[in-house]
């Protein structure tokens, strides 16, 4: 990727990152955002930066085994993303939030992953034709060492890959796609799934 292409990724990875911000996914400078450059690196967002106003220069190209190519502190969960893109050379780019929705669902009951049934939305995950099959989201235990968070996806990859995507319990969601768009169109549609279960259990309840 020549160095006009790298700027326009740059660009296009901060439009969609503001995007998220903006509708209150990153809250606290929470979230994290990466996108491939070619087979051996990657450009992650920095940490602790604001996300409504990302920039270009808040973003830091690395290999994907881990080597920094620029000054400055990656974020803390860059690991997972690492282990994302090496153990899957499809992968494009990778989403990470917090929600309440992803946060709360995660937690309540201590599942091991969320069934999706009967959701029009569950088309906007690739390989989804109809809302009449059921769709799993896997959840994982949240660690603050990065490296038992990707031993866990590692076990799980399998069931994480057909939902593009995963949630860490109490914590966010991370997804994926095979291009920017796709990772984006994968994760508001999660996104959009969780807030509807959550307030259907919320209706059940008050019912
Ligand atoms: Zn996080």
């Amino acid at each position: 990727m020549d160095a006009a292409a790298t700027t326009a990724a740059a660009q296009a990875l901060c439009e969609t990152v503001r995007w998220f911000a903006s509708r209150g996914y990153c809250p606290a400078t929470g979230g994290n955002f990466s996108r491939r450059l070619d087979g051996e690196r990657v450009l992650i967002t920095a940490s602790g930066v604001d996300k409504t106003a990302l920039t270009p220069a808040e973003l830091l190209p690395m290999t994907i085994h881990g080597e920094l190519l620029a000054e400055g502190k990656p974020s803390a969960e860059t690991g997972l993303h690492l282990a994302l893109y090496r153990r899957d050379p499809a992968i494009g780019a990778v989403l990470h939030v917090h929600s309440i929705a992803n946060t709360l669902l995660s937690r309540i009951d201590t599942p091991q992953r969320l069934r999706f049934e009967g959701y029009e939305m569950q088309k906007s995950i690739t390989g989804n034709l109809t809302h009449e099959a059921a769709i799993d989201l896997p959840v994982l235990d949240n660690s603050q060492d990065m490296e038992t968070l990707a031993a866990a996806l590692e076990a799980r990859f399998e069931e994480a890959a057909p939902a593009f995507g995963f949630l860490v319990r109490g914590h966010g969601i991370y997804a994926w796609g095979a291009d920017l768009a796709s990772a984006r169109r994968h994760l508001e549609g999660w996104e959009f799934l969780l807030a509807c279960e959550l307030q259907r259990r919320q209706l059940e309840t008050t019912r």
